[in-house]
């Protein structure tokens, strides 16, 4: 609809401190978008109510508007735009979520606590993957009803089809499939009315006119799910990208062990902002040659998503220091 204009997307979760990993992922989004004339949305992914906080959002905010990373729409705030939170779309998911149940893909689903207890544990003992095949998924109308007068708690679960094949072209990862036979029916609205993760994502990435989801490659298993989802809905699919994880320079999973991580600590050890934004473009990209000082400028010129490796980056403090002597 909107012809060929990109539009990408940085959705943190607002549960910590923007990491080097997120910042790395929203600057891969915005490098993208302004290369390309198109448009970077931040969505704020609040609906864990329990985890989210509204400082970890507005610090996060913060350390995106030192980096320069600024973002295009959102709803009016007076005087500029806010980011979209998900929080505060709650009926938008809701009405997708009775869209599939009118289509019978989605179905009420009382089970109890127990009930998914005793499933997983038979599940086990017949050595079956541990996955809903429970017997809401074909209850008549008449045990629904029945269910509900009973005032009984209930969740709405996706119906999977059965065995068939998914799959994406990711832009850097190259083709993944899955067999949706891995996958049970999966909870999309709690019986607290909140919709989960990966559906809130996959409608948003939808109406939102997503084109390209360029995210870490840790949400991959989620795209099956989210793609589900498409399909099911009519949504057209996005391109997808899995940037690979960024390294500790031992090869470990980079952790609070190897010092500072996140953004917002580089910043008080007073790092330049031009220089942490050089050392984040080099975490997974490189232009073709031995150059490694980019002003933001030339990023923006000569950013792009061919060039996106697949093998993990090595986060190397060292030449973080000296790139800020360059800048
Ligand atoms: N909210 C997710 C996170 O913070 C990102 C989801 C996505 O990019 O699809 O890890």
């Amino acid at each position: 609809a909107n012809g060929h204009q990109v539009r990408v997307r940085f959705a943190p979760s607002p549960t910590g401190n923007l990491h080097v990993g997120g910042a790395r992922t929203a600057l891969f989004n915005w490098l993208y978008a302004r290369k390309t004339g198109g448009k970077f949305i931040l969505r704020i992914e609040d609906t864990d109510t329990a985890r989210s906080t509204r400082a970890s959002e507005e610090a996060m905010i913060r350390d995106l508007k030192w980096l320069g990373l600024d973002w295009d729409e959102g709803p009016d705030v007076g005087g500029g735009c806010g980011p979209y939170r998900q929080s505060e779309r709650t009926d938008i998911y809701k009405a997708q979520v009775e869209k599939l149940v009118a289509a019978g893909k989605a179905y009420p689903c009382f089970c109890t606590d127990e009930d998914l207890e005793a499933m997983k544990k038979e599940a086990e003992e017949r050595k079956l993957p541990p996955i809903y095949r429970g017997k809401w998924a074909t209850a008549t109308p008449e045990e629904v009803d029945q269910a509900k007068a009973k005032g009984l708690p209930y969740c709405y679960r996706f119906r999977v089809p059965p065995n068939q094949e998914i799959r994406i072209h990711d832009l850097i990862r190259g083709e993944v499939t899955w067999n949706t036979d891995t996958l049970g029916d999966f909870v999309v609205l709690r019986s607290n009315g909140m919709p989960v993760y990966n559906f809130c994502v996959a409608v948003d990435d939808a109406l939102m006119g997503i084109t390209h989801v360029l995210r870490a490659e840790e949400h991959l298993p989620n795209t099956l799910r989210q793609m589900l989802i498409y399909q099911a809905l009519g949504f057209p699919v996005p391109q997808f990208g899995h940037v690979s994880l960024i390294l500790a320079p031992d090869k470990s999973k980079l952790s609070k062990r190897h010092g500072a991580t996140s953004v917002g600590e580089f910043r008080n050890q007073g790092y330049l902002a031009p220089a942490m934004l050089n050392f984040l473009s080099l975490l997974g990209w490189n232009d073709g040659t031995e150059q490694e000082i980019f002003t933001v400028d030339e990023l923006t010129s000569k950013f792009g998503l061919e060039r996106i490796t697949k093998s993990a980056a090595v986060f190397d403090k060292v030449k973080l220091g000296w790139m800020n002597g360059q800048h």
